[in-house]
């Protein structure tokens, strides 16, 4: 008599990559060693499985990673608690002090794999997933931390990526975070009324993550709640300064947003983060910051470090996006406009550009500006030619390079006037 063998499936929240799309993967990995070789980064690979102790401590007790995310055991023969690494970070400053790599010169190091977290499986969130993990060990920056944030911009560039935007924050240092802490503490007392569960647990232990709510109903208290960067001192606000002037020479927009704190314990000073509209909720594509705090904290003697982490599997949804876009674009050129005076001359300009051998779609019908962008994206066209009221008086439009990427504030727009613009679509498309 046979016995039927309940199938076996893959763990909720992992994935199989089979051999029709791990070309996909393997070049994108091929792209991303080149890239971080070009920045002077080495490869080094350490365990999966590290003590869980770790990672309580250099991730913090405190955190949603720690708490409830990890994968942890009890190894029967040792009765050592060990967990799945849920990121990079411990294990590599683990390894760095273990074999004392730290401290005759800096290391800029990397990392490629899977890492581990028990969260709700959804799109662009899995319990194993791929981390880029990039160390730049024994450095204090804010030279460094401007150039790892470049060095991602360039990245974006390099996979023809749109629409990813940095937002930046500094968290200063402890002495600054303690009184910030203070203030906190005494202010969420004062809303005990509008805080949740988690919230309640949490405004001793780790104040800070309480602002880090997605809880609608604490929006407005954490909205009002004293801000970090308002107790920075002059030394954290000049390292800031610092990270922010090299930015500006290297032409990367960002977005200041004081609410960001990130997820894990060890960072101070700067802290950032490379988001998307494209992926859905699971928006971050990459964050990271300084945590010159953890060697020290895990045992090394004091040094500065910073780094970041790449999420793969969202990484390779924006590159298939990407390349579905530019494989089979509608357009070259794609007007937006507003008024019917606008889209009556955006009509007779679109005839000249064609005339130049340019493919062009003219907006058909009224929309807004919002929902006309979307649609010029979608299309696949280089190249938004933009006309509004102040356009027509002007004589001239705006052009929108759709292709330039976000992150790159001087390449997204520029004004051309009218009897320039055939000229300057057919140079640049
Ligand atoms: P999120 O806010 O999305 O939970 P996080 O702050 O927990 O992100 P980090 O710990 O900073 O993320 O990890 C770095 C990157 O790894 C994230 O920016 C994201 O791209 C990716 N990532 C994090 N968690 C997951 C997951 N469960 N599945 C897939 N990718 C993830
Ligand atoms: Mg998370």
């Amino acid at each position: 008599m046979t016995q039927s063998f309940q199938k076996v499936r893959a763990l909720t929240g992992m994935k199989d990559v089979l051999p029709d799309a791990s070309a996909t993967w393997e070049q994108l990995e091929q792209t991303v060693r080149a890239w971080l070789a070009s920045y002077g980064y080495r490869n080094m690979r350490t365990p999966v499985l590290e003590h869980t102790r770790l990672f309580a401590r250099g991730i913090g007790e405190v955190t949603d990673i720690v708490e409830k995310e990890m994968y942890s055991f009890v190894d029967a023969l040792s009765d050592e608690h060990l967990t799945m690494r849920p990121e990079f970070t411990a294990g590599m400053v683990r390894a760095a002090i273990e074999h004392n790599i730290l401290y005759d010169r800096p290391q800029r190091v990397y990392a490629l794999g899977p890492v581990f977290r028990r969260e709700k499986p959804q799109r662009g969130r899995y319990r194993q997933f791929h981390q880029i993990d990039v160390e730049a060990l024994g450095l204090a920056g804010p030279d460094i931390d401007a150039e790892l944030i470049v060095m991602l911009g360039r990245l974006w560039k390099i996979l023809g990526l749109q629409d990813i935007r940095l937002e930046l924050n500094s968290l200063g240092q402890a002495p600054e975070r303690a009184a910030h802490r203070a203030a906190l503490v005494e202010y969420l007392e004062k809303n005990l009324d509008v805080l949740d569960e988690e919230a309640r647990r949490r405004m001793y232990s780790n104040p800070l993550r309480v602002l880090d709510t997605k809880n609608p109903a604490m929006q407005d208290m954490a909205d009002h709640a004293p801000r970090l960067f308002d107790f920075l001192g002059a030394e954290s606000l000049a390292h800031f300064d610092g990270v922010r002037a090299r930015l500006d020479d290297a032409g990367i927009a960002y977005r200041l947003n004081p609410r960001l704190v990130r997820g894990l314990d060890y960072y101070n000073l700067t802290v950032f983060e490379w988001v998307t509209d494209r992926l859905g909720a699971q928006g971050t594509v990459c964050g990271g910051g300084r945590y010159d705090g953890l060697i020290e904290l895990l045992g090394g003697k004091s040094a500065p470090a910073v780094g970041f982490a790449i999420g793969m599997e969202r990484l390779l949804d924006l590159c298939e996006q990407a390349q579905d876009a530019a494989a089979r674009p509608e357009c070259q050129v794609y007007m937006v406009h507003q008024s019917e005076p606008a889209q009556r001359v955006a009509a007779q300009l679109a005839e000249q550009l064609r005339d130049a051998g340019l493919d062009v779609i003219v907006h058909a019908g009224a929309a807004g500006f919002k929902s006309q962008f979307k649609r010029a994206d979608a299309s696949g066209a280089t190249a938004a030619v933009i006309l509004g009221a102040d356009e027509l008086q002007a004589g001239a439009a705006a052009v929108k390079w759709l292709r330039a990427g976000d992150f790159d504030a001087r390449a997204q727009q520029e004004t051309v006037a009218f009897d320039r613009l055939v000229e300057e679509l057919k140079s640049r498309v």
